[in-house]
């Protein structure tokens, strides 16, 4: 028996589904969750000493690779000052600086610990601003684990078979609206009927937790035009798109502004952050300057903090990297189409820079229901093939693929040999 099957084997004794995120047990491919014992460059590490390729970089946030040095580095000598304060701390400030810097559409920035919390804490904001209740959020995005937002939700929610979730009651979702994505007149029949009674629409501007989907041209600025007609915030949720396409997002990649951002994932190189910021009119309704009450006792930790600054730092510095990550991308994405197409599947392959999503379905992947006729059992098959080469993707068809600055086009080569291997074989 594997290491991984003993660990997990206890694992599911004292931890429900032995994991303490859903989409780490593997239970849409089968299967056993690999655990993992370090990390470095490309490469992830198992307890049986196995290595694999990594395509989910920890699901975003190790955009320079695993264990980059510079990081690795602050963190370390931030631990040498104190894990912990529960006060201010000039790298709050710094951290605040290179946000408001980097992204132009965020004067003013709040440190949180997590995705979730960031986007609950925007669209308290959002209501706070407008002094309306409802919310505009389409199927198949995902915002976080927060009540209001568990509502056709995308990623671990689309595989566990449960639209919703237990134990969110219905007051918390009434407010919710959905609309399909890529679909404008979606938003706006939601904002005929009830206009007046808005707060924000929120969206990933780069769909990218129902595998990947890309805005329509047009949609993003669509949006745009139809929040400043009714008075509505504009959220756009760039956990995963915030710092991966550019040093300014999604935002910067198409050219849209939105009101608020959300962040996590990559601004906390590693260490759980998120952050949420936008115009400084609304920001300044957060406590204790405003009336919105938001707090949080490990917010901006040091030790947090060093680490998200050094790897913003370094991006902010590079923009080239970028240029080269998603070139790389646009190549390698484009060489599985490519193979794709000569192999005679109608399969489609989704992707925007660095992220990218096989669907194993002919028909085009513009929003949830397109995205919900990939065939998972081809993908599970595809998964768990991969796995065996040492190739790791993330175990779930409905999230994306993850580049960084360490899968050389070397490595990618390797990959796309055992894809056409795959393909071949299927
Ligand atoms: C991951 C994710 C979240 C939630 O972030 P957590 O840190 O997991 O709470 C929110 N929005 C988007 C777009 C995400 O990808």
């Amino acid at each position: 028996m594997t290491k991984s099957r003993q660990l997990f084997e206890e694992a599911v004794k004292v931890i429900p589904g032995g994991v303490n995120s859903p989409v780490r047990a593997f239970g849409s491919v089968g299967g056993t969750p690999r655990f993992i014992r370090r990390a470095e460059g490309a490469y992830l590490y198992d307890e049986d000493d196995n290595a694999y390729l990594d395509f989910v970089g920890s699901w975003g946030p190790m955009i320079l690779g695993h264990s980059h040095a510079d990081v690795l580095k602050s963190v370390q000598e931030a631990c040498q000052q104190g894990l912990s304060f529960g006060a201010a701390t000039a790298a709050e400030v710094d951290m605040a600086k290179l946000v408001c810097e980097m992204v132009p559409s965020v004067e003013m920035v709040r440190m949180v610990n997590s995705g979730t919390e960031a986007v609950m804490s925007a669209i308290r904001v959002a209501r706070g601003f407008t002094g309306r209740d409802k919310i505009v959020k389409f199927a198949g995005c995902y915002h976080g684990h927060s009540d209001g937002l568990l509502v056709q939700a995308g990623s671990g929610v689309m595989t566990s078979g449960v639209p919703d979730s237990l134990g969110v009651p219905m007051g918390c979702t009434k407010d919710t609206l959905t609309a399909r994505y890529n679909d404008l007149d979606s938003v706006r029949a939601h904002f005929a009927r009830c206009g007046e009674e808005i707060a924000a629409v929120i969206a990933e501007p780069v769909a990218a937790n129902m595998g990947v989907v890309p805005p329509a041209p047009g949609f993003l600025q669509g949006l745009r035009e139809l929040c400043d007609a009714y008075g509505a915030v504009l959220i756009f949720d760039e956990v995963i798109t915030g710092f991966r396409l550019g040093t300014d997002g999604a935002q910067g990649f198409y050219g849209v502004m939105p009101d608020i951002t959300t962040f996590g994932k990559i601004i906390g190189g590693g260490m759980p952050v998120g952050a949420y910021g936008g115009k400084r009119c609304i920001m300044e309704l957060v406590s204790p300057l405003g009336d919105v009450y938001q707090a949080g006792t490990l917010s901006g930790n040091p030790v947090a903090m060093a680490a998200g600054i050094a790897q913003l730092t370094i991006l902010k510095e590079h923009p080239e990297y970028y240029k080269s990550l998603n070139g790389m991308g646009d190549w390698f994405y484009g060489q599985i189409a490519g193979r794709l197409e000569k192999a005679g599947l109608p399969w489609q392959m989704n992707h925007v820079g660095s992220l990218g999503c096989l669907y194993f379905t002919s028909q085009e992947v513009r929003d949830y229901e397109g995205a919900k006729t990939s065939d998972t059992e081809v993908f599970a098959a595809y998964c768990n093939y991969m796995l065996r080469e040492g190739i790791y993707l993330a175990p779930s068809q409905f999230e994306a693929m993850f580049l960084s600055l360490a899968h050389t086009e070397e490595l990618l080569k390797e990959v796309l040999e055992r894809i056409t291997i795959f393909l071949q074989k299927i």
